[in-house]
């Protein structure tokens, strides 16, 4: 065993919220997951740079997203569509009149806040002297070619769900699909939001995953009580402790201009419950919407019966940026191995940035090679880093803490009997595995 004895894990006590969002922002930060965008300009206005291991990590929040929601069915197909889009889309849409938040501003500091979050005081002064609301639409307008002019306004979409409706006639057509069925996409989208607050939770520009799921009009139900049931599995199969996670119905006044019910997945964030994904049933108000202002026929014509009908739609819309948020902050955990503190990030192996380490024991001419060898293998598989830096033992912290699920140690028995030492994250327990059979081990282990 390369680390005999001293690195066994005992638990220690969880941060506290107040300090848990501050530790993990420090930790974005310290190890190149999440920076703040146009650092040296002195940041700008609440955006956010994914760095080298938060691309990693992002990318996984949303590959694992696909794989459930694509990939493991065969009812649903992706799409891709623009984000520069067509005013004609937003205007039929409603968002062009709908799309608003009630804006407010204190008299006294001149503050301006969203009133729907702030109850009746100014949270930064505490007066209660406020405007009336008056609505603030969201969306980010530019224009499209040199000339700035009506003719050529276009809109950054503040949803990928349009790109659906939109599409719904080209998908039905070229995959012969019927109700149910869905529409997945994953991409950016903006909102010039009047309080970009809590590090990622709240952007400007932001990644969601949604899924438009279709079905005829007597089956909403049903398949609204579906979708919410998988999806809040979903969330649990990777790893958020059921206790951090809840469904709340909302009230009739906070449904939004299209939906007739909707539910939020939520998560015990450090300041409270707040909304990680959304669950609403958006009938067929967008295809109708789409078809009376296209003039094109948005609806699904079943040959068997012959009968013609406008879907439902049920859709699931989650936030790949907020969701990798909340990952870590359920993750985020310190404990003391060999009576050390560490701080690890318990993360499911499916979103830790790098699912192995690959560590020669000292940088030995020897075994640098081979542990070369050893990383090409396991490359195959799995995304991996390589570290020949510092003492065995501070690397495996470093790995514990961008929540490395295992460390492959190549020492200098790897050179008589073939093997290495494979050290979990969790447990800190080390085995001894054959080289030909790390790659099986690591796929086991990781790609569960
Ligand atoms: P909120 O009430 O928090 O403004 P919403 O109900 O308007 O959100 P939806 O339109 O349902 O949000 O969007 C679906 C998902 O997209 C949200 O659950 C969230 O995860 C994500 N999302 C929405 N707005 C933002 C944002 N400004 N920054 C980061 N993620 C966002």
């Amino acid at each position: 065993m390369t680390d005999p004895g001293t690195d066994l894990a005992t638990p220690r006590s969880t941060p506290q919220a107040s300090d848990l969002m501050e530790r993990v922002v420090n930790l974005c930060k310290r190890r190149g997951f999440i920076f703040p965008s146009a650092e040296i300009y002195g940041g700008f206005r609440s955006t956010y740079d994914y760095g080298p291991l938060g691309v990693l990590m992002l990318r996984n929040v949303k590959d694992a997203w696909w794989r459930a929601m694509v990939q493991q069915r065969d009812d649903v197909v992706g799409l891709d569509a623009a984000i520069l889009s067509s005013p004609r889309i937003w205007e039929a849409s409603g968002h062009l009149a709908n799309f608003t938040d009630p804006l407010v501003d204190c008299r006294s500091c001149h503050e301006r806040w969203r009133a729907d979050k702030i109850g009746d005081a100014c949270p930064n002064c505490g007066s209660t002297d406020l405007t009336e609301p008056r609505a603030f639409n969201l969306m980010f307008k530019t224009y499209a070619g040199p000339l700035e002019s009506d003719a050529t306004v276009a809109y950054l979409r503040p949803e990928t769900a349009q790109g659906m409706f939109v599409n719904f006639a080209n998908v039905l057509q070229t995959t012969r699909k019927k109700p149910p069925f869905g529409i997945a996409q994953v991409g950016k989208s903006f909102r010039n939001e009047i309080t970009p607050q809590n590090f990622v939770f709240r952007t400007r520009e932001f990644e969601q995953m949604e899924m438009e799921y279709f079905v005829a009009p007597e089956q909403s139900g049903q398949w609204f009580e579906y979708w919410l049931h998988e999806r809040f599995a979903w969330y649990r199969s990777l790893g958020i402790p059921e206790e951090k996670l809840r469904l709340r119905h909302h009230d009739p006044s906070e449904l939004s201009h299209y939906s007739t019910a909707t539910a939020d997945v939520e998560y015990l964030f450090p300041w409270g419950w707040d909304e990680l994904e959304g669950i609403a049933n958006r009938t067929d108000y967008d295809l109708r919407a789409h078809a009376a202002a296209s003039g094109e026929r948005l609806e699904y014509f079943d040959q068997a019966t012959g009968e013609r009908y406008v879907p439902h739609v049920i859709e699931p819309a989650a936030g790949a940026t907020r969701t990798m948020m909340a990952f870590l902050l359920a993750a985020y955990d310190e404990d003391e191995v060999g009576g050390e503190r560490r701080s690890v990030l318990r993360l499911h192996p499916r979103l830790a940035p790098y699912q192995v380490a690959v560590l020669p024991l000292s940088k030995n001419d020897a075994l640098v090679p081979l542990s070369r060898q050893v990383l090409q293998m396991v490359q195959q598989v799995a995304m991996c880093d390589f570290d020949v830096t510092q003492s065995i033992g501070r690397r495996y912290r470093r790995q514990d803490e961008v929540g490395t699920p295992l460390c492959v140690t190549v020492d200098f028995d790897s050179l008589e009997d073939h093997a290495v030492t494979v050290r979990d994250r969790d447990t800190t327990e080390q085995v001894r595995v054959a080289i030909d059979e790390l790659s099986a081990t690591v796929m086991a282990r990781v790609l569960r």
